[in-house]
C-alpha cells in the first residue's frame, strides 16, 4: 500500500474548485448578456483548437478552466441569455443548477426502488405534486391505476407511449413475435418530428403514419382524423395511436383535445398529449383551459427542461394505466431481483422507460418548485406571457410588420411585408450581429419569424430592445437596397 499512487483530486482541492465553479457560473449569468447569443464560430474552429490526443499525465483545474474560457466560451451559443428568443427555450435557475450538482455529487444511478429509495420516492411524489399543479386528472396520480416517470426528453415519452400503445393493441404480441405491420398511427402536419422518429423505431413504419391536415389555426382537423381512420379501418389496417400537441413547435398551435379524445375513445385508440413547452402555462388558473380534454388522454407529456426554470434534461411522462407501461417495458434479468421488487411494494422506474440506469433528477425539480413555490413559478410565466403578448401587439400595429398565426401564449410568429427573401436576410443578419437569437418556420410557403419569449430573466425592456432591433435592420436593408 506504501507505493500507491494517487491521482484522485483532494477533497481540500474540491472544495476550493468547487467553489470557484459556483463563483464562475454567478459570474456568467451576471455577464451573459455581454456575449454573442448565437456563437459566430465556424465549423472546425473549435475542434481544431484541441489536442488531438488525450494528456497522458494530470493537468491542473486552472489549466483546464482556462481552456474553457479561451476555447469553449466562444463556441456557446447562449440559451440562458434573456436576448434568446430562438426555438423553444431551454431555460434554467439558481435551485436548479443546485439540484442537479446535488445530484451529480450524490452520484445516485436509481434504476430501482432499492438502489436509493430516495430517488424514486421523491420522483413520485414531485410527479403527483405536478398533477395537482396542472389539474390533471387523479387517474395520472401514483395513488391511482396510473402514475409518472421523469425522463430525459419528450422524443423519449413519445417512444414510450408509442411502444404502450402497440402492445395494448396487439395484446403484447409485437414485444414477443416481431412487428404485426398493419397498425396506424396519427398526428398532424405540425406534430413534433420527434414522434416520426418514434413511429419508425417502434417497427410501426414511416408508411403507416399518417400526417392528418390543420385548419386556419394550424390545429389537427378533427373530421379529416375521422375520415382518415375510417378509411384505414375499411383497408383492413388497425389504427391503435393519435398523438394531439398543446404548442407545437412551428406556431404555438393548439390540437383540440376534447374532440381527438373522443374520437380515441370511440376507436379505441390511444391518447398521447405533447405539451413539451405549453404544458408549463396550465400552472397558471387563467391558462389552464389549454389541458381541457387531458382527462381523456392515455398519457401526457411536457418538459420542465423548456420553460420551468429547470435545468436540461427533465421530461415529465404521465400515463392512465402504468400496468401497460411496465408490462411494455419491463425486464427482469437475475442480477435485478431483489426482495422490494419482488415484495411488488415499490415502484422500479427502470420499468417505466427506455434505458436501465436513471439520474436523480427529481432533485432539481423539487428544488424549484420549493424554491419558486408554484405562486413564483406562476409570477413569471405569466410575466413571459405578457410580454409576448405586448410584442404581438407591437407588431399588430406597424404597417411594415404582420402576426401571421394565432399566438395564445409566448410565441409569436411575425413577418415582414416585403416577402420571403427579405425576411431570410433579416434573421440573418439580426442573428450575425449577436445582439439577439431568433430562428424561423415556414407556414403556408412563407418564411416567417418566431419570437419565443421563455428565457428565466427576459423581461419587458429585452423585447421592447428586440422589437426595435428587428424595426431598425428591416429600415437599414431597405436602404441599402
Ligand atoms: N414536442 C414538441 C412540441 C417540441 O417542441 C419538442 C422540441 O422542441 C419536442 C417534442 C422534443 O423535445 P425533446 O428535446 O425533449 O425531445
Amino acid at each position: 500500500m506504501k507505493n500507491m499512487k494517487n491521482f484522485h483530486m483532494s477533497s481540500e482541492e474540491f472544495r476550493k474548485q468547487g467553489k470557484q465553479m459556483i463563483d464562475w457560473i454567478a459570474d456568467y449569468y451576471e455577464n451573459v448578456e455581454n456575449y454573442p447569443v448565437l456563437s459566430q464560430v465556424k465549423p472546425g474552429d473549435i475542434k481544431n483548437q484541441l489536442p488531438e490526443t488525450a494528456p497522458d499525465e494530470s493537468e491542473s483545474m486552472d489549466q483546464i478552466m482556462s481552456d474553457v474560457n479561451s476555447i469553449l466560451m466562444p463556441g456557446i451559443t447562449h440559451w440562458q441569455s434573456p436576448n434568446f428568443f430562438a426555438f423553444f427555450p431551454s431555460n434554467s435557475s439558481g435551485p436548479s443548477v443546485l439540484g442537479d450538482l446535488l445530484s451529480s455529487g450524490l452520484g445516485v444511478q436509481g434504476m430501482l426502488w432499492a438502489t436509493s429509495p430516495s430517488c424514486t420516492e421523491l420522483e413520485t411524489r414531485v410527479l403527483d405534486w405536478l398533477v395537482n399543479m396542472l389539474q390533471l386528472p387523479d387517474k395520472f396520480k401514483s395513488t391511482s391505476a396510473g402514475g409518472a416517470v421523469i425522463q430525459d426528453t419528450a422524443s423519449s415519452a413519445a417512444l414510450s407511449s408509442v411502444l404502450a400503445a402497440r402492445e395494448r393493441k396487439t395484446n403484447y404480441q409485437t414485444n414477443d413475435s416481431g412487428s404485426l405491420g398493419n397498425l396506424v398511427a396519427y398526428v398532424s402536419s405540425q406534430t413534433h418530428s420527434s414522434l416520426e422518429k418514434a413511429i419508425k423505431i417502434a417497427g410501426i413504419g414511416k408508411n403507416n403514419l399518417r400526417l392528418i391536415e390543420v385548419d386556419e389555426n394550424l390545429a389537427m382537423r378533427t373530421d379529416l382524423l375521422e375520415n382518415t381512420i375510417q378509411e384505414d379501418l375499411q383497408a383492413g389496417l388497425i389504427p391503435f395511436f393519435v398523438c394531439a400537441t398543446v404548442g407545437s413547435t412551428s406556431t404555438n398551435a393548439i390540437d383540440p383535445l376534447p374532440e381527438i379524445g373522443q374520437i380515441c375513445q370511440k376507436y379505441q385508440l390511444w391518447m398521447h398529449i405533447d405539451a413539451a413547452m405549453s404544458g408549463t402555462a396550465a400552472i397558471c388558473p387563467e391558462y389552464r383551459f389549454i389541458l381541457n380534454g387531458v382527462e381523456l388522454a392515455d398519457s401526457f407529456s411536457f418538459n420542465p427542461h423548456k420553460w420551468m426554470f429547470t435545468n436540461f434534461d427533465c421530461n415529465c411522462f404521465f400515463v392512465a394505466d402504468r400496468s401497460v407501461l411496465i408490462k411494455t417495458l419491463s425486464i427482469l434479468p437475475e442480477y435485478l431481483k431483489n426482495q422490494a421488487t419482488e415484495s411488488g411494494a415499490v415502484f422500479d422506474y427502470r420499468d417505466w422507460h427506455i434505458q436501465l440506469g436513471r439520474r436523480f433528477r427529481s432533485l432539481k425539480l423539487w428544488f424549484v418548485i420549493r424554491n419558486y413555490g408554484v405562486n413564483g413559478l406562476r409570477y413569471y410565466i405569466q410575466e413571459h406571457i405578457r410580454i409576448a403578448q405586448q410584442f404581438a401587439e407591437w407588431v399588430r400595429s406597424s404597417s411594415e410588420f404582420e402576426v401571421v398565426a394565432p399566438a395564445p401564449l409566448n410565441l409569436v410568429c411575425f413577418a415582414h411585408r416585403n416577402g420571403n427573401d427579405f425576411n431570410k436576410k433579416l434573421l440573418e443578419t439580426i442573428n450575425s450581429a449577436g445582439k439577439m437569437y431568433f430562428t424561423h418556420t415556414v407556414i403556408g410557403g412563407n418564411y416567417v419569424l418566431r419570437m419565443c419569449i421563455g428565457q428565466t430573466n427576459t423581461n419587458e425592456e429585452h423585447v421592447r430592445k428586440a422589437w426595435e432591433t428587428i424595426q431598425q435592420t428591416a429600415n437599414e436593408l431597405i436602404q441599402k437596397d
